[in-house]
């Protein structure tokens, strides 16, 4: 029962199953303070009245209990025989539960009930464990205190080798944490609120250590044992291009970021890189220039989108700046047709093709290269893990892997999901954009909005009108961006205006055909769904319009604002909602109405959804913590960050015997640190 209800299988696992909240069994409330906003509570008080009625389902054992202030009404309907046995009118008895109102009336259903005696109230310490449990269970009378029954008794007879210390020593003494077996004690059955809020910190800090020191061990074991490509000099290929091609000059930020791969791929060991940077920061050129390294030395490349219109894209811009260089470049996808595909797989195999990029196909089983010397995933949030880890397999000695992302997470929450890789940030954008300006306008100013657009087309610019997907239903989705698309018609007549539009339900060549006739600007106005969230790089368009934004998440909004501002022109981005939303909608609004940060938007992000949320680390399992929260116990995450790189750093393979203990714990573990084997 335990076991399929609760995962319980061991007396370990009964330890981990740690009480969700203690009450106070020393404090008894009077039954006149009892509000609605009363959570649960204790009341002491004499029996004036029981009685049993009603008949089968609706047969209830109902008491009246009343103190010097006041009456409650204590009501149960299982267990009725029982309880009534043991009630006696005029006796005082103390009384737990969760109170509610019926007409008015304070009352208790089914609360814990027992006789009072003097030493019930004898003032000792005591706070009581309340345990999560489920229906299932409190039917078999497992309630949440029966569990704390059985974790007592397990405690009595529990030897203490049982809970074995793994942190060192001397780190317990200098951050003043507790010992395990206290620890665990105290979390169950702390003397007082100190106690057990130095149980929590300890359990805590040992999640987020624990974490750290797995990651980090991870990270230097692949720095010093994974044997990786050399891409030892950097030739003809880079050089020419730098020199002659380049269509402008590098940010600071794109040549330190290069710097740092040229450096990470000429040692000997396989990079497994982060590269953030925010929407327009130029990431694509960086993902170039790394093939072009990879090129000089010999290997393929490979570079993975999320989306064929991306794919197409990249293909298209990286082709027309290499056309000079004579690099061979493919592009595969889905819709390549089958004696295409096969050609190309033949030349990827036998080394005629040095890029390749292209969707989710190119990690296909069959795909197979010559020498992949570098895999590059772009707009990586939009990958699963397993995706990610498939790269890998493309060579013997691993490729280096560059993932690239523009949905900024904060540093917090980066050391925690992805500590185990190396890391660059790009905080700058190419120089002469102008900041795009975002503002919230209500359904009623449709109009003004509709002609703003207008105003900017006829200054030959263009615009997107973005609908927002609804998960429930496909239909709706389409009916909804059907009947946007018609009422956009109906403002902008043909000729003056044409409309594109993309969305899920068109296959690849449709959604290509409307977006190259935005690109071309034959057409003005790309009207679509969030396919075109990531990635799309049309400069001369300048307005992007938002619909029902109050349905979208930050980072989305951020991500679907960055398709403008990518020219010299001013962009704007019009927030178009209802006129009745939510607070947090609102606040999401303010947030992207105040800045155009995205490492702004993603500490926003981060507090306002919490992390279990932020995209791209969920599959990752790593904000599964038990106990700790990486947004509320921040300054316990950075200390534990701290504290494992000093140790790694003194003590890499844990070999000092102070480190003993941790390193059973760990190998004992081992299964928990497959996931990072990916990226
Ligand atoms: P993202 O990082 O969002 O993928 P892109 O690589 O698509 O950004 O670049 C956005 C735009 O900025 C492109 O039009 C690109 O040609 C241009 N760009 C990139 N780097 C520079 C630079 N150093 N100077 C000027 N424009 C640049
Ligand atoms: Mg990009």
């Amino acid at each position: 029962m335990l076991k399929k209800e609760l995962n319980i299988f061991t007396f370990r696992d009964l330890l981990d199953h740690f009480p969700y909240r203690h009450i106070d069994k020393t404090k008894v409330s009077r039954i006149r303070d009892i509000s609605y906003q009363t959570d649960f509570i204790q009341v002491a008080g004499k029996i004036t009245l029981f009685q049993i009625t009603g008949q089968g389902r609706a047969r209830r054992l109902v008491a009246s209990l009343k103190d010097d202030t006041g009456v409650i009404e204590l009501t149960w309907f299982q267990g009725i025989n029982w309880i009534s046995k043991s009630l006696e009118i005029g006796k005082q008895y103390l009384v737990f539960g969760k109170p509610g109102f019926f007409m008015g009336k304070p009352q208790i259903t089914h609360p814990e009930i027992e006789i009072l005696t003097p030493e019930k109230l004898g003032g000792k310490s005591y706070l009581e464990p309340i345990y999560p449990t489920t229906e299932k269970l409190k039917a078999k009378g497992l309630n949440g205190r029966a569990i704390g029954k059985l974790l007592a008794n397990l405690f009595l007879v529990l030897p203490s080798e049982e809970i074995q210390e793994n942190l060192p020593e001397s780190i317990l003494k200098r951050w003043e944490l507790a010992g395990k077996w206290a620890a665990y004690r105290d979390i169950h059955f702390p003397g007082n609120a100190q106690a057990q809020a130095d149980a929590v910190r300890r359990l805590k800090f040992e999640e987020f250590f624990l974490a750290q020191i797995r990651l980090g061990m991870i990270k230097s074991n692949r720095h010093r044992y994974s044997k990786g490509i050399v891409f030892d000099k950097v030739g003809e290929l880079f050089n020419d291009f730098y020199e002659k091609y380049l269509p402008f000059s590098l940010t600071g930020a794109q040549k330190r970021v290069i710097k740092e791969i040229r450096m990470d791929t000429a040692r000997g060991r396989q990079m497994n890189r982060l590269l953030q940077g925010d929407v327009g920061s130029g990431k694509t050129i960086v993902a170039l220039m790394t093939m072009l390294i990879a090129a000089d030395n010999g290997y393929q490349s490979c570079l993975m989108a999320p989306t064929e219109i991306l794919a197409q894209q990249h293909y298209e811009g990286i082709s027309k700046l290499l056309a000079p260089l004579h690099v061979e470049v493919r592009l595969l996808t889905g819709s390549v047709k089958a004696a295409a595909r096969r050609k190309m797989l033949e030349e990827l195999k036998n080394g005629a093709v040095t890029i390749l990029i292209g969707t989710h196909a190119v990690i296909e089983k069959d795909v197979q290269f010559k020498q992949l010397g570098l895999a590059i995933v772009d707009e990586q949030h939009r990958f699963g893990v397993a995706q990610r880890a498939q790269l890998w397999e493309k060579n013997e000695v691993p490729p280096h892997v560059l993932v690239m992302t523009a949905t900024p997470i904060p540093r917090t929450l980066a050391m925690t999901a992805y500590g185990d890789l190396d890391y660059s940030v790009m905080d700058e954008l190419p120089p002469g954009r102008t900041p795009i300006k975002t503002v919230h306008r209500y359904e009623h100013a449709r109009p003004q909005v509709m002609d703003f657009i207008k105003s900017e087309i006829l200054k030959g610019r263009q615009a997107y009108i973005i609908f927002p997907l609804i998960e429930e239903s496909e239909k709706m989705n389409y009916e909804n961006l059907m009947k946007g698309y018609e009422n956009v018609k109906a403002y902008f007549p043909e000729p003056q205006t044409y409309i594109s539009m993309v969305h899920g339900k068109m296959n690849a060549q449709q959604k290509e055909v409307n977006m190259q006739r935005f690109v071309a600007n034959d057409t003005q106005i790309m009207v679509s769904t969030t396919v075109i969230e990531v990635g799309v790089n049309v400069p001369n368009a300048t307005v992007m319009v938002i619909e029902s934004a109050e349905k979208f998440g930050l980072s989305q909004l951020h991500q679907l604002r960055g398709r403008v501002g990518r020219g010299s022109e001013q962009s704007y981005c019009i927030l178009l909602t209802g006129d009745q939303i939510s607070k947090e909608a609102r606040e999401r609004l303010t947030v992207m109405c105040g800045t155009n940060d995205g490492f702004v938007i993603a500490e926003k992000d981060l507090a306002l959804r919490g992390p279990g949320d932020i995209e791209g680390t969920r599959q990752s399992g790593l904000m599964n913590f038990k106990l700790a929260n990486i947004l509320e116990d921040r300054d316990l995450l950075v200390l534990a960050r701290e504290v494992s790189t000093n140790l790694l750093d003194e003590d890499p393979n844990l070999e000092h015997p102070e480190h003993q203990s941790l390193r059973h714990f760990l190998m004992g573990q081992k299964g928990k640190t497959m996931w990072s084997k990916i990226s």
